[in-house]
């Protein structure tokens, strides 16, 4: 059999008698027949010089072979681009990477609103229509003091709508410091003008004082605005108006104070060790009557914005055509119920909510994590490196406290290879640990990847994994000094804090 194949010269199957051979059934019923057939044509049409110009045995072109690489292309087209990844950059909320992760009793109940009809807007009591808001009117109320709430797709989408709101056509009065950029698009003096609301800025950078709101108010005023600076910091000779008396100068004039507090949290963060956040109920309490914040930051939640106030201005807010373009989901709900049900018992929130576990989580446990899985890793990667477990410096995230540090722990691979080379093979490792069926990231930092292990929860997957690492094109590039290949893992000017993803931890 086989001398007579090797007399034959070889050539390509047909499609046909391809698509009819039992190898490609298992395809058949995966993928359909027209995804194989479309794959199968690119792969002849590929093979057919090769074949002619005798490139190719006919060991090479048996309906398995086909079969099997026509496979593994229809498992790579098919493959979900939506990826878990380990987040070992050492920001803990960071926006690129999908910021916090959802506890399993939210993850419960996304189930459940996904899986069965529900009383998304539907009153169960009255048997009448109803509205998704109230769902977690009551949470919010007896969370934060506020009377009303109204919950939009992000915080970007709840300042856009609270500004639209209430000072269409009129002048919003905001500090200069407070014109801030967080993250990419969103813009304060962009978001105002998209609002309809003209900016009216007063004071200074560094300095803005209450006579300089008195002085701008006049007939033309529709609110004043105060923006929670949260992914930068103003120190030195600086004056900030505090909300208290922003609100009273407001109130005086007859003007809402609306309050974008970004991160917002909803218990003081202290108690956990952590920077101290202004809370809602707090902006509350001071006299803000529109107060805005993210379900995804420090609250812990889905991507939300929450817009919580006084009845009538949220009842004006939910007038808004716009409310029903930025509306929020039934998952998303679902998810943010279950999360605000958790803060009801704060003694046991840091055990219960994954981002507030993962934020407290103790600089020594972490370190004796990292100790134990250096050897680990310094086995996998030979000697071309050096592991080290060593103390080091994360943050929060998602702009919140910019300034302060989280002591975390890491391990940092260090190559043994020359200074003009380093680079290079950092690379080259860095793309490796991408390319793992999890992908690890980390961040690249004083000529170091650095995995910071204060997220590395699920110790046992992360190591069964790096069996598979492919340190390929890491040695390549030292052996064959190649130019690197084409990374997605671009060193910004901010890589010693952003760690290598691209994007702004801010936003
Ligand atoms: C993060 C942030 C926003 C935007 O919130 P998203 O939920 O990302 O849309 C707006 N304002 C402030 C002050 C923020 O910190």
């Amino acid at each position: 059999m086989s001398s007579s194949l090797a007399a034959v010269p070889p050539h390509l199957p047909s499609i046909d008698s391809l698509l009819r051979n039992p190898a490609c059934q298992p395809l058949v019923e995966r993928y359909g027949r027209d995804a194989l057939l479309a794959t199968l044509r690119h792969l002849l049409d590929e093979l057919r010089e090769p074949v002619r110009s005798g490139q190719l045995s006919a060991a090479e072109l048996t309906p398995p072979v086909l079969a099997g690489r026509a496979g593994e292309r229809l498992f790579n087209q098919h493959r979900s681009r939506v990826q878990r990844v380990f987040n070992l950059t050492g920001t803990v909320l960071h926006t690129n990477l999908g910021r916090a992760l959802l506890p399993e009793v939210a993850i419960d109940a996304v189930q459940t609103a996904a899986r069965y009809p529900l009383n998304l807007e539907f009153d169960l009591h009255s048997g009448k229509r109803g509205d998704r808001d109230d769902l977690i009117e009551g949470l919010i109320r007896e969370l934060t003091g506020a009377e009303a709430v109204t919950v939009v797709n992000n915080n970007a989408a709840a300042v856009l709508l609270a500004l639209n709101s209430l000072g269409q056509r009129k002048e919003g009065i905001i500090s200069r410091g407070e014109l801030i950029e967080i993250g990419g698009a969103f813009r304060i003096p962009d978001i105002m003008a998209r609002a309809g609301v003209r900016l009216h800025e007063v004071g200074t950078t560094n300095r803005t004082h209450a006579r300089d709101y008195e002085s701008a108010i006049g007939p033309r005023s529709g609110l004043l605005m105060r923006v929670h600076a949260s992914n930068y910091n103003i120190q030195g000779f600086t004056a900030q108006v505090p909300t208290a008396e922003l609100a009273r100068i407001a109130h005086r004039h007859g003007l809402p104070l609306l309050d974008d507090l970004g991160s917002g949290s909803l218990l003081d963060l202290t108690r956990w060790g952590l920077p101290a956040e202004p809370t809602v109920r707090q902006a509350l309490e001071d006299g803000a009557d529109i107060v805005t914040f993210s379900g995804d930051k420090l609250l812990g939640g889905p991507q939300a914005g929450l817009i919580v106030g006084g009845k009538e201005l949220i009842a004006k807010i939910k007038k808004n055509p716009l409310k029903r373009a930025l509306r929020v989901d039934k998952l998303t709900l679902a998810a943010l119920e279950a999360v605000l049900g958790l803060y009801r018992n704060p003694e046991r929130l840091a055990e219960r909510l994954p981002s507030l576990r993962l934020l407290t989580r103790p600089q020594v446990e972490i370190l004796a994590q990292a100790e134990r899985l250096r050897p680990v890793l310094a086995a996998v990667l030979g000697e071309g490196w050096s592991v080290s477990a060593i103390p080091a410096l994360g943050m929060i995230g998602s702009g919140s406290q910019p300034v302060a540090r989280l002591p975390s722990a890491a391990l940092c691979l260090r190559a043994h290879t020359s200074k003009r080379l380093r680079g290079r093979s950092l690379q080259g490792l860095e793309a490796a640990l991408r390319g793992l069926p999890i992908p690890v990231l980390g961040r690249i930092d004083d000529d170091a990847l650095w995995l910071d292990l204060r997220q590395l929860d699920d110790e046992a997957v992360w190591v069964a994994q790096l069996e598979g690492l492919n340190l390929g094109t890491a040695s390549s590039f030292i052996a064959s000094k190649l130019a690197p290949t084409k990374s997605a893992a671009v060193e910004s000017p901010e890589s010693a804090h952003q760690g290598h993803l691209a994007g702004s931890r801010a936003g």
